[in-house]
Parts: C-alpha cells; sequence; structure tokens
C-alpha cells in the first residue's frame, strides 16, 4: 500500500451521512436512559422491597418519589469507597496488562492500510485477579468479600462515571459511523475507531477486562453473601449462575484473539455505547434464595450447553477462516472486494448462528432465578433487542462493503449505476443463507 493512497484525510474520513439509534435523539435518551434503566433496576428489586419483585406500582411510585426527594439517596449514588475500588481495580487491570508477558497480535487491516497490535494476556490478568480475591477469602473468610454486594450502587456510578470519560472524542482515524459532526451523536457511537495510548489498544482493553474480569468477581461476592446469610451454604441455582456466567467470561478472554474479528474491533467507534456496554452492565439470588434439584438443574445446564456449543463452534469456524485457515473445508463464496463468505457448517444454518448460541446461553443464565419475577429475564429481553438491533446493523454495513464496487473499473461504474444491484455479493449471500438468528423463525 502506497502512502499516498492515505495522505488525504478527508478522505479517510468520511463524513457519516445516515445515522443509526434514531440519530442524535436516539443517542441521548440512550445515554440518559441506560444509567437511570440500571438504578431503577437495583432500587425496585433489592433486600428491602416488599412485596414481590418490583413492587406494585402503587407502592412502588410514592415511595420512589419519597427516596429521590431525601438526600441520602443522593448520597447514596456517591459512595467514595466504591470510586476508590472501582478505579484502583481499573489501574491494576492496566498494570497487569503491562507488566504480564503476552503475545502481541495484528489486527485486521485499517483504511489507511496500518495494523493494530493487540497484546493478549486478559486471560492471565482474569487469572491473576482469581488467584488473588481467592487467597483473600481464604485469609479473611467469605464475609469479607461482601464489598460489592453491598457497595453495588456505588460501583455502578463508579463504572458509569469511567464510560463517560471513556466517551471522550478522539480524531485519528475515524470510524465510518461516527463523524457525523453531531457531538451528542459521535460521542454516544464513537468517534475513533482504535484509540490508543502509547501501545494500549483502549478499546479492546476495555472489551474484555475491566468490565468481564469484574463482573465474574462480583458474581463471586454475591455468592459469598449468600454463604455469609445462609450460614456457608450457597444453593444450586448460585452455583449453577456462577458456573454458567464464569464459563462464558473464562471462555471469552481464553480465546482472546477472536474478539479481533468482531464487529466492535472492526467497524464501531469507541465511545459511550461500547464503554457502557463493556464496563456498567453486570444480583437476586442473594435476597431471593432458590433451590432447583436435579432435574431442573440438568435442564438448565443443557439449555447452557446447547448455546455454549453453537456460540464457541460458530465463533470459531469464523474466526479461523478469517485467519486464513480452513480446517473443516467449508463451502464460501469469493466476493469481489476479495473477501471470502462462509457458506457451509454453522454460517449456513442463519446468518449470525454466534447471536442465536448466546441468547440461549443468556436464557440459561435467568432459568435458575425461577419464574417468581419478570425482572430477572430482563438481561434476556435486552440482550435479544441489542442482538436483533446489530444483525441489522451489521447486515446494512455488509451490505454497502459487499454491494457497492469500489474499484474504479468501467464495468464498476456501469454496474453501480444500475437500478438493481442484481446478484451483488452479499445479496447473492443472503439468497444462500436466508435466516437472520434463529433458523425458521428469524
Ligand atoms: P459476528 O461475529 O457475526 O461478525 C460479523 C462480521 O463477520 C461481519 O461484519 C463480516 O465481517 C463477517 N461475516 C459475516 N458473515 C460471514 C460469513 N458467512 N463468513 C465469514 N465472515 C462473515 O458479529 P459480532 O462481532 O457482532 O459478534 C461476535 C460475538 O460477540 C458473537 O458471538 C456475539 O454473540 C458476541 N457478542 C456478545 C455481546 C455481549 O454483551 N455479551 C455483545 C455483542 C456481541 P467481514 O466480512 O468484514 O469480516
Amino acid at each position: 500500500m502506497s502512502d499516498s493512497k492515505y495522505a488525504d484525510t478527508a478522505s479517510l474520513n468520511p463524513k457519516t451521512t445516515s445515522y443509526e439509534f434514531f440519530g442524535p435523539l436516539g443517542a441521548f435518551s440512550i445515554t440518559i436512559g441506560v444509567p437511570i434503566l440500571t438504578y431503577i433496576l437495583y432500587f425496585t428489586c433489592n433486600n428491602d422491597t416488599s412485596g414481590g419483585c418490583p413492587p406494585p406500582i402503587q407502592t412502588l411510585y410514592p415511595s420512589l418519589l419519597q427516596a429521590l426527594a431525601d438526600p441520602a439517596f443522593w448520597w447514596k449514588l456517591w459512595d467514595p469507597e466504591a470510586f476508590a475500588l472501582y478505579y484502583s481495580w481499573y489501574t491494576f487491570c492496566l498494570l497487569a496488562w503491562a507488566v504480564l508477558p503476552g503475545d502481541w497480535v495484528r489486527g485486521t487491516q485499517l483504511r489507511n492500510g496500518k495494523y493494530q497490535q493487540y497484546k493478549i494476556n486478559a486471560f492471565s490478568t482474569c487469572l491473576l485477579a482469581l488467584g488473588l480475591s481467592t487467597g483473600y477469602i481464604l485469609r479473611f473468610g467469605v464475609e469479607s468479600f461482601t464489598f460489592f454486594y453491598d457497595h453495588w450502587v456505588g460501583f455502578v456510578s463508579a463504572a458509569l462515571s469511567m464510560s463517560l470519560f471513556q466517551g471522550i472524542l478522539w480524531r485519528k482515524l475515524l470510524a465510518l459511523g461516527g463523524n457525523s459532526g453531531n457531538l451528542i451523536y459521535d460521542f454516544y457511537i464513537g468517534r475513533e475507531l482504535n484509540p490508543t495510548v502509547g501501545f494500549l489498544d483502549i478499546k479492546s482493553f476495555n472489551e474484555l477486562r475491566p468490565g468481564m474480569i469484574l463482573w465474574l468477581l462480583i458474581d463471586i461476592s454475591m455468592a459469598c453473601t449468600q454463604a455469609t446469610r445462609l450460614s456457608g451454604q450457597i444453593t444450586d441455582s448460585m452455583v449453577l449462575v456462577l458456573f454458567f456466567q464464569g464459563l462464558y467470561i473464562l471462555d471469552a478472554l481464553y480465546n482472546e484473539p477472536a474478539v479481533l474479528t468482531t464487529m466492535d474491533i472492526i467497524s464501531d467507534g469507541f465511545g459511550f455505547m461500547l464503554a457502557v456496554g463493556d464496563l456498567l452492565w453486570a444480583r437476586y439470588l442473594v435476597f431471593r434464595p432458590k433451590v432447583l434439584g436435579y432435574a431442573w438443574s440438568a435442564a438448565i445446564l443443557a439449555v447452557n450447553f446447547l448455546g455454549y456449543y453453537i456460540f464457541r463452534t460458530s465463533n470459531n469456524e469464523k474466526n479461523e477462516f478469517r485467519n486464513g485457515r480452513n480446517p473443516k473445508n467449508l463451502t464460501y463464496i469469493t466476493t469481489e472486494q476479495g473477501s471470502k463468505l462462509l457458506t457451509s457448517g454453522w454460517w449456513a444454518v442463519s446468518r449470525h448462528p454466534n447471536y442465536f448460541g448466546d441468547l440461549l446461553m443468556a436464557l440459561a443464565w435467568s432459568l435458575p432465578t425461577g419464574f417468581d419475577t419478570p425482572i430477572t429475564y430482563f438481561y434476556v429481553v435486552y440482550f435479544a433487542v441489542l442482538l436483533i438491533h446489530r444483525q441489522r446493523r451489521d447486515d446494512e454495513n455488509c451490505e454497502k462493503k459487499y454491494v457497492e464496487c469500489h474499484s474504479v473499473s468501467p464495468t464498476n461504474i456501469l454496474i453501480n449505476a444500475l437500478p438493481y444491484r442484481y446478484g451483488k455479493d452479499w445479496h447473492r449471500y443472503q439468497r444462500l443463507v436466508p435466516y437472520r438468528i434463529i433458523p425458521y423463525i428469524y
């Protein structure tokens, strides 16, 4: 690649002309709505909420108004101890990234012809954090590790402050969708594609480390809180949740290089949208312990393992393929762009089989809470909406990438001028693989 081809920053960072998420108003609403929703989930379903989870609206509404008028409520949001621990945790992750050994892996090619380098040591960072936490629990007892439960809302505020801070605008190689010129929209969607400090790629760092590993420590803290309340016992439902989410987290960290071929890393900028997803989302079984029994536990295990199998094998198929390997001899079509699209294996079942597997696992994480409240199914519904929206965004991006002709040959100019871009690659692929996520359903 010659440098002159990329010298023109205006063509390298074209203006974003179409909005996603309903534009600036949608981006503003999500930026305000996500934190409010997270606080509402805490305040409507906790140890003190009597009469159901959530309580009926006629009791919830007056108690919420009363709480909002009480200064103690607002002080609860700002918890210096939780902030100190959260920011120390973030620093620990940064130090572990710098100090622990790890291979350097090259990402996919960027629009400026260059490659971003990524240090692979998220799994060892997690093992170090788990080792230190286990040592702490063994030394000081389970009751010493209930901090996350006790200071939950303060942690939410601390993670939120970090997400807002991380939404700071960067200006080098911009994400194609994050250069609209509207400050609120660009802050939300993410302006810079690969913000980097020194050798540290900020986006992939946030994608797997401070949020994901903390999620596992929070789960362990919830189990410790339950054990403190139940005289050293934890219920089978808590074991299942801990096991499922632990497996998901350790799997993601162990397969760290696979994140480099995901949409977040390849095409999305790093703004509030990714930061809040990576750092904020992550307690019900502590105050509503549930015993499941063998049969119910086995059924939930089966749902989780089916989901995990689909999720892992499909992601592996695509990741191997994108890295130039095809051990299963899967069939594919070659696009005009030169890039290849798989048309057999999991990628013939639907255009996002990995989302289907992920959704089954999300369902298995909620099932151990039983059916006493819809609140604990919030995650499945939220995740389904997220993935359907994501699939639509990805389909649109792929359509642009694999339908429009980019090389300026006379034939391509002619084809692009045609009213129907008949036979172009993404449409050809859509005809071969008609289902989006769940075969025969969607
Ligand atoms: P995908 O892993 O499906 O990646 C989409 C990209 O893959 C496309 O843009 C295209 O990129 C390439 N692609 C599409 N079809 C094919 C094909 N047939 N053959 C080869 N390549 C193809 O999506 P995501 O990056 O969104 O998700 C990655 C994983 O992360 C998923 O398992 C998802 O469930 C999970 N996830 C989890 C979240 C959570 O909060 N827990 C949130 C979001 C995602 P190109 O052609 O340019 O290579």
